[in-house]
């Protein structure tokens, strides 16, 4: 909105009418706040203002119990009826992130809401959004220096400003996101706006964070498991049975939502669906065939371990869904593999996982997980699918014909995996053997290597060889082909910080702080500085990747002895190789677990070149397995 100038204030009174103006008179003298009928219809409910200050609050704490505190503080004063809102905005979104609905407008487009709101040009908005870097203290700076810009503002009466909502705010920045086609640009301005005109300079420093899809507290989907256990049940004992409902079901709203109404008793009832993808069971891994066969009571099911990407493919009729790893819908990446399940899968409902594999379309021969990358950009699918085709290695059944398999031993999945899947060339069932001798176990592992594969998985046969969703247990085993050489395996670790170049790196960063994941106490702990592995490209574009997660002080979740030069929100994961893993007394990962005064620290660590984005930050390495590498690595050394 444009600054009303002496001559249109003129003109707006004189097309008011008398009466309108003797009114306008008596309500500024009353001290009655003026309403604009139409704008002013309520929407009820929770005010935008209560997220505003506790976002204030969490950005400004450096403890994780502190976030849980003020999280469970906030769900209390929430009503049922907004809970799965205020989860969504609180982690910078709409929707879960397996619905795909994604909030990022671009910070020009926003520039222009702000200009209409403040009067102010977009150059003139550009040049403070230059000195703060951030989108969001630009609005709020702004907003804040803004003057008298309305007509009823021109009466000193500033009560004219609606508060915002939860609600409101929810639903405009919805519209936001599904807004498509011609005009939509001219539309999300607008609904912007409306907001604007109506946030104070806090609430728009978030609101613009959040509609551009850089709201980054930090906040992992587990600490807000804990507050809403807390919140609604008391403690943290049943955090347990929610947990599994968002293996099951991981919309963090949707959870809260029946937590809140149903109680624990509706949660209990949360089952698998159809569409909703389920948290992926994971694998321990060890270097020695003897400790595996072991562990896995003597015999166990080997498969070839597959270099590609993760799939779990939802099929009910002829529409198919596919998730990644992360849970994120990628249905569009890989047209062909829906294809693949559409026609070879003989169930009207299944749940499968596999891996899908580049193939070399002249050799035939399978191509390493690099190649799938080119599946990932928007409008080039089709060529990709040409160049690098892929095959369909499935592995897992979770679902058939509305029977629930995930509580049956591998086996009895696997019977189900045979039945309803119609093997071809391009869609098979992963390669495996019964193994029950170590010299088995070998010999099936460097088939699987000259095959191309990475090494091979060993599943538990046993009756309790359950899917575990969302969990990384001793059911299934990793053995991989580095455990022979270096270090015992690649690690994947977290950016938690950063050091400034020198000499020909001046401008970019020199190292990066790396850390593990401590998933008991929900931190990351410091296990190297990588200086190595990268290339000009890369080191050209670590700004441009880091910089949107930059924050003043270290991250509540981060553990560390080492100051760094500009600290993160952990977010970005790389795959780090090393010459071994040693004892440190600067890094924080396990310290003290080994020897008293040292922590775990990677030897030599060189970025491998490949960026897991693929992961979040809580699917990094954790703590315990870099302690069980130290000491397999130990016991193959001696
Ligand atoms: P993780 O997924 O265990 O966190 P990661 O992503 O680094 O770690 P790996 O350590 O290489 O992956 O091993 C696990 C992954 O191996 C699975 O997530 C799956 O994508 C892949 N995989 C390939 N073949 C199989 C198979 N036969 N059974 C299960 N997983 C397989």
């Amino acid at each position: 909105m444009r600054y009303c100038d002496n001559t249109e204030v003129k003109f707006v009174i004189s097309a008011l009418g008398v009466s309108d103006i003797l009114f306008l008179i008596f309500q500024v003298k009353q001290k009655i706040p003026i309403y604009n009928s139409k704008r002013n219809k309520q929407i009820g409910g929770m005010k935008y203002s209560i997220l505003a200050d506790f976002y204030e609050k969490i950005e400004k704490t450096t403890k994780r119990t502190a976030m849980t505190a003020y999280l469970v503080e906030l769900f209390k004063s929430t009503p049922p009826e907004v809970i799965d809102k205020v989860i969504y905005l609180t982690q910078g979104k709409l929707y879960p992130d397996f619905m795909g609905i994604e909030l990022g407008v671009a910070e020009k487009l926003t520039m222009r809401a702000i200009a209409i709101v403040s009067g102010l040009s977009v150059k003139e908005i550009e040049r403070v959004f230059k000195k703060t870097g951030d989108i969001g203290l630009t609005a709020e700076q702004i907003l804040s220096q803004k003057k008298t810009s309305s007509i009823l503002d021109y009466f000193g009466v500033s009560e004219t400003r609606r508060e915002l909502t939860v609600t409101r705010v929810y639903l405009t920045l919805d519209k936001i996101a599904k807004a498509k086609g011609e005009g939509s640009q001219d539309a999300k301005i607008n609904l912007l706006a409306s907001l604007l005109r109506d946030a104070s300079p806090k609430e728009a420093k978030y609101l613009l964070r959040t509609v551009t899809g850089r709201l980054r507290l930090g906040i992992a989907d587990m600490t807000i498991l804990d507050a809403l256990a807390i919140s609604f049940t008391g403690s943290k004992v049943n955090r347990e049975i929610i947990e599994r409902a968002y293996n099951v079901h991981p919309d963090l709203g949707y959870i809260a939502k029946v937590l809140a109404t149903g109680g624990l008793q509706g949660v209990k009832k949360i089952k698998i669906t159809i569409g909703i993808p389920v948290q992926p069971m994971l694998a321990e891994r060890l270097s020695n065939p003897q400790e595996i066969l072991e562990k896995l009571g003597g015999e166990c099911i080997a498969e070839y371990k597959y270099d590609g990407e993760r799939i779990q493919a939802h099929k009910k009729g002829d529409k198919v869904v596919l998730f990644s790893r992360r849970l994120e819908n990628i249905t569009h990446h890989y047209p062909d593999a829906c294809e693949l399940i559409r026609a070879y899968i003989k169930a009207e409902e299944a749940i499968v996982e596999g891996e899908c594999v580049a193939i070399d379309p002249n050799s035939g021969e399978m191509l390493p997980f690099q190649e799938l990358m080119h599946r990932r950009r928007k409008y080039d699918v089709e060529e990709a699918m040409k160049k690098y085709p892929i095959a369909l290695f499935l592995f897992d059944c979770l679902y058939v014909n509305g029977e629930d398999l995930t509580l049956k031993p591998y086996p009895v999945r696997k019977e189900y995996l045979k039945k309803i899947v119609e093997e071809s060339d391009k869609i098979r069932l992963a390669e495996s053997r019964h193994i029950k001798s170590v010299s088995e176990l070998e010999e099936f592992f460097e088939q699987a290597i000259s095959e191309g594969c990475e090494g091979i998985m060993c599943k538990s046969l046993r009756d309790d060889s359950i899917y575990q969703m969302g969990a990384r247990g001793w059911l299934w085993i990793k053995f991989k082909r580095d455990y022979r050489y270096e270090m015992t395996d690649t690690v994947d670790l977290v950016v938690v910080g950063a050091f400034y170049g020198r000499g020909k790196r001046a401008g970019t960063y020199g190292a990066l702080l790396m850390a593990a994941y401590d998933p008991e106490a929900d931190v990351f702990r410091t296990v190297c500085k990588v200086g190595s592995g990268f290339t000009d490209e890369d080191l050209e574009k670590l700004p441009e990747l880091l910089d949107q997660y930059k924050i003043p002080h270290r991250h509540p979740r981060v553990d560390s002895k080492i100051e760094a030069d500009v600290w993160f929100t952990p977010a970005v994961v790389l795959e780090i190789m090393g010459a071994e893993i040693t004892l440190s007394p600067l890094h924080t990962c396990a310290y003290g677990a080994i020897k008293s005064g040292a922590g775990l620290a990677i030897r030599f660590p060189r970025f491998t070149g490949r960026y897991r984005f693929d992961k979040k930050p809580e699917q990094a390495t954790t703590v315990k397995e870099l302690i069980e590498m130290y000491r397999s690595q130990r016991k193959t050394s001696t």
